[in-house]
This record gives C-alpha cells, structure tokens and sequence, in this order.
C-alpha cells in the first residue's frame, strides 16, 4: 500500500479552516477530518451529562464514557456521539465554547489525538485543527497555517451568521473571536500555534478561492500531487 497524503491544517478560529479545508481536500480527492467537530461532540457530551465544565476528573471521565466517532457520507464528513449523528447539534456558539473548556484537558485531548492518528494512519485526509502540525501528525509533509487578523474573521462571522437571518453585533463578535484566540493560544497543553515548518497563508485580503489555491500550490510543491483540473 502506499503511504497515505496526510496534510495538517491549523489556525484560529474564524480563519475559514473549515470551508478551506473541504474544498482543497475534495479538489485533491482525500478526506477532510475537521478535528474541532471532535472536540464539539465532547463538549456536547459533556453538557449531556450534566457535568461542571471546569471539573477536571468529571469532564475527562465524561468524555471517555462517550462514544465520539466519525464516518464519511458521499465523502462528508458525519460526527456521532453515542452512535446519534450530532453534525448540526454541535455548531451553536455554546458548543464551540464548551468545547474550547473541555479540550483544556489533557486526558480529553489524548483521547481525541488517538482517534484522530488512528483515521490518518491508514486513509489520505486533511485534518484540520489547532494541533494538527504540532502534535497529531507531527511529520505531515504538509503544514499549513491559516490565519486572518481577528476584524477579518469576526467579519466573516458577521456575514454568515446574518445569512442565517441574525442580527448579531459586531464588537460582541470580535469580542468572542479574541476571547477563544485567548484561550486557545494561552492553555497550558498544545497551545494553538505555528509549527515550525508550517507554511503561513494569511487569508485576510484573499477570496476564498484565492486562499484554496494558494494551499493547493504549497500541496503540489511540497508533494508534488496535484488537484484534478489544476494546471
Ligand atoms: O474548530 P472549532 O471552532 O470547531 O473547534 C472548537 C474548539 O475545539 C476550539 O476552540 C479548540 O479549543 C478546540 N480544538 C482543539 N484542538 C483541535 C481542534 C479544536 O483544541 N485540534
């Protein structure tokens, strides 16, 4: 067999990882693992048990009673807590906040880390996260770290959400953008950052077509594999 493409994927939130990485990651007909929805079926998990966020021992053993496991649909990928598909039930602002609570713990994140190196070993995917690069596919031949300043981001949550036909205001928005940079950079374990060999793509002034095939280049450069259709 030979070896599966595995490309790491990390950044702030808001960063457009998740549409980002879909699109590279069908254009180059591999899976895309988006680890956050992990880490949102735990916090999901969690709040289901009914345990205090902050309660080290409840939150772990919580989580290691759960059944997190994902499978491909038509190449999408379906989150299931407990075997029930939570895809839609963990995208609220809340899961993505208790998620960023509960992956503080190390004993949370070496059960996500483990599922997450066991899907990589044996299928070609993008997995995309905060430690990615850093910590779960340490020697991917391809790291990429996607950022934005914070206003671009908070901008972007602006516009979907009001797609969604809210109403949201935008300084509440960079507020909560710049709290969970604060909390995802500043834990104590696998902080978010930069790997060393990740190549940096800033996408604040970029389309997101520019920034798919920005990605798409360092792909082919560092791999040499190439999008179907690209030149
Ligand atoms: O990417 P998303 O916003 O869905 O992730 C939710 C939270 O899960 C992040 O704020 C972060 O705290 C945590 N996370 C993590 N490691 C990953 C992916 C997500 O700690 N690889």
């Amino acid at each position: 067999m030979t070896q599966p493409l595995t490309i790491a994927l990390d950044g702030p939130v808001g960063a457009g990882k998740s549409t980002v990485s879909d699109e590279v990651a069908a254009r180059l007909g591999i899976l895309h693992l988006d680890t956050g929805a992990m880490y949102r079926a735990a916090g999901l998990a969690v709040s289901r048990a009914g345990v205090n966020r902050d309660d080290e021992a409840a939150v772990t053993e919580a989580v290691a009673r759960a059944e997190i496991a994902v499978r491909y649909e038509n190449g999408k990928q379906v989150t299931l807590l407990d075997g029930e598909d939570v895809s839609e039930a963990i995208r609220t602002q809340d899961a993505g906040s208790m998620a960023s609570a509960v992956s503080r713990f190390p004993g949370v994140r070496r059960q996500m880390v483990f599922l997450q190196q066991q899907m990589a070993r044996t299928t070609s995917m993008l997995l995309d996260g905060r430690d990615i690069g850093t910590v779960v596919l340490k020697d991917a031949p391809v790291k990429i770290y996607l950022t934005a300043t914070a206003e671009a981001r908070a901008r972007r949550r602006l516009l979907q959400l009001e797609e969604k036909g809210e109403h949201p205001d935008f300084e509440a928005i960079l507020a909560e953008v710049n709290a969970r940079d604060r909390q995802d950079m500043n834990r104590e374990l696998d902080p978010l950052r930069q790997a060393e060999d990740a190549v940096l793509v800033d996408s604040s002034d970029l389309t997101f077509e520019e920034t798919v095939r920005t990605i798409l280049r360092i792909v082919e450069e560092k791999t040499g594999v190439s999008a179907a259709g690209e030149a």
